[in-house]
């Protein structure tokens, strides 16, 4: 583009073809960047270290190296490059304290905002979208889980018995998505995903009863709402960064951040100190689900849960005191309707 500069006083004003205005900057502030000699300067503006100007007109050059010799100092590369990093560093230490420190709390006191009724619906409307995300029987208008009758009102037996053990924030409602991957969540709105993977690694309904209590501690906190919150706002600031706030799918993001980051360990062990609890209250055992959690951290063929719920040993140290002998959490019966409960073909729709 051809730009026009001329002289106005303390000020060049720069226009492009039409004459429309484009900058005005002021004579102090230019700095040189490259000195060609007859053949012109290259300047940039102090506060514009991103804008370069390339002058050639020799009677606007002539006027300003009278008025401001030597163009108030030069400005190597080198000196540019550094300054670049500078604030490349700066901005990115600026998102990480955002992202790390800023978001969470934020998050979190926005969480509360959120009414009942949203959250509600919210978590409805994830369901589907984590279900198809494993390549459940996901059709449309279904939820995409698994379908055995006695499965599942064993397991909502389950839900009710540690629902009612101890206050729960909002009514939790367990599904069960057929996929052999190892792992649970829980999403906003009560919402309990349990991969049918986890029921094929548990070695029992009381190590399952401790997971399910696990994933109702997350949603008595509100760790998914606030979750979905923090990441909404990434995919939003992300999206705004590369100027394509339209072309980034925001519910996909948050399903994808729902789905494969790891809760901070103040999270992970609040969520099984609940589970402990609700266990306790219930009558039921708790050191499977001990049991369980240390297999996490021994066996080596557990990366999936363990990407959304890191399990270092420390989490079962933290256990060790407050866990508590107690019944079984289901007869050998049930356990084996939950076990088999994606077995039967969801019928044609
Ligand atoms: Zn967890």
């Amino acid at each position: 583009m051809a730009i026009t500069a001329s002289l106005d006083g303390d000020y060049l004003r720069l226009t492009d073809g039409a004459g429309d205005g484009l900058a005005v900057w002021r004579i102090a502030d230019l700095r040189l960047v490259l000195d060609r000699g007859t053949r012109g300067v290259v300047l940039c503006a102090v506060g514009q270290p991103d804008a370069r100007l390339t002058l050639g007109d020799p009677v606007v050059l002539a006027k300003l190296r009278v008025l401001s010799p030597g163009f108030g100092g030069s400005i190597r590369p080198k000196r540019q490059v550094g300054r670049g990093m500078l604030y490349g560093i700066g901005a990115l230490f600026g998102l990480a304290l955002l992202f790390a420190v800023i978001l969470p709390r934020l998050a979190a006191a926005m969480a509360t905002l959120v009414p009942r009724s949203y959250e509600l619906r919210l978590g409805h409307d994830l369901l589907p979208v984590v279900a198809a995300r494993f390549g459940g029987r996901y059709q449309e208008g279904d939820s995409g889980t698994c379908s055995g009758v006695d499965g599942q009102a064993a397991i909502d037996r389950l839900a009710a018995r540690l629902s009612a053990a101890r206050a729960t924030r909002i009514p939790i409602t367990v599904h069960v998505v057929d996929t052999r991957v190892v792992n649970a969540f829980a999403l906003p709105g009560g919402q309990v995903v349990v991969l049918r993977g986890l029921l094929d690694f548990a070695s029992g309904p009381t190590e399952f009863a401790g997971v399910l209590g696990h994933e109702m501690g997350h949603s008595q906190f509100a760790h998914p709402l606030q979750h979905v919150v923090e990441a909404s706002f990434i995919s939003l600031t992300i999206g705004l960064m590369m100027g394509d706030v339209l072309g980034v799918s925001a519910a996909g993001m948050v399903v994808q951040s729902l789905l494969t980051t790891a809760y901070s360990r103040e999270a992970e062990t609040a969520a099984d100190r609940e589970s402990l609890e609700r266990l306790q209250a219930a009558g039921i055992g708790s050191v499977p689900f001990m049991e369980f959690t240390k297999r996490l951290t021994t066996g080596a063929a557990m990366p999936a849960i363990l990407s959304t719920h890191p399990a270092p040993a420390d989490r079962v140290r933290a256990m060790a005191d407050h866990v508590r002998p107690g019944a079984q959490a289901m007869t050998p019966e049930e356990w084996e309707s939950v076990r088999h409960i994606c077995d039967k073909p969801k019928p044609a729709a």
